[in-house]
């Protein structure tokens, strides 16, 4: 007798073949650790170094619920591939134990175990990059005075050999002057711009719509964990919110930004 699954598959693929794999894809900064000014009152002796700085001290730390989500993971031998906008530098500065695929600059760059950059990825990355050039560039220098004016530093990011993002960060976060900026860019951006703006904590940055997180989680579960049994999605923002929905289960840490959004959201019949 043939097996239904991996023939003519109950999902309609003909390639897929079903595995106990379960993949977790998480979000790391807010997620599995913080810096120690977003744990107020907590004693530092509970906490478990998770980062370091350019200088090589600990700089964010996983409280031991979080450490404990780690450990549950690893035991139930769940792949955990992070899934940040860090950049490959600050992704070498995390000391968490990830041994698999990585997702750094908010989808835009997808490292391989071995930690090579995945050429095809980096192709089609590159390829609707070059599209979004002049637009970048434009928002980027229309706010660039305000952002001077307000003491923030603006920042170009690059990925794939290409600018993709750019970061307004204030010195102190300034909350006020962030979040007129923020206000600045999305006054310019609707629902059909191919860039779309993230305000976290300490920054704010503006970014392409379609090529982000949820893409790359989505190219790989499709290209290299099509039959896993159980994915999770791991983040505590309302931009990670995308990548959680291509996962079948999602997580978050219930003093994040995803819930406090989700507990002021009015909720209508539908
Ligand atoms: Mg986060």
């Amino acid at each position: 007798m043939t097996s239904l699954i991996g023939t003519t598959g109950l999902t309609g693929t003909t390639d897929t073949v079903m595995t106990d794999k379960i993949v977790a894809f998480a979000d790391l900064d807010d997620t599995l650790f913080q810096t120690l000014r977003k744990l107020p009152g907590v004693a530092p002796d509970t906490l478990q170094a998770a980062t370091v700085n350019t200088a090589g001290a600990a700089h964010s730390y996983s409280t031991p619920a979080q450490v404990t989500l780690m450990e549950l993971l690893r035991g139930g031998k769940v792949t955990v591939i992070p899934v940040t906008g860090r950049d490959e530098a600050a992704m070498r500065r995390v000391t968490l134990p990830f041994t698999s695929w990585r997702v750094v600059n908010h989808g835009l760059t997808i490292l391989t175990p071995a930690g090579n950059l995945d050429e095809v990825w980096a192709a089609q990355v590159f390829s609707q990059l070059e599209s979004l050039q002049g637009q970048l560039h434009a928002l980027s220098q229309q706010i660039r005075p305000e952002a001077s004016r307000l003491g923030c530093r603006l920042s170009i990011h690059q990925a794939a050999g290409l600018p993709f993002m750019a970061v307004i960060k204030h010195p102190q976060a300034d909350a006020q002057a962030l979040a007129h900026l923020q206000g600045h860019w999305e006054s310019g951006l609707d629902d059909a711009h191919p860039l779309q703006v993230i305000a976290n904590a300490n920054n704010v940055s503006l970014l392409p719509r379609t090529l982000g997180k949820a893409a790359a989680v989505r190219y790989l579960r499709q290209r290299h964990f099509a039959g896993a049994a159980l994915t999770l999605g791991l983040g505590d923002s309302v931009s990670d919110l995308p990548f959680m929905q291509e996962c079948d289960f999602a997580v978050s840490p219930t003093a994040g930004q995803l819930m406090r959004a989700l507990q002021k959201a009015r909720l209508m019949q539908s």
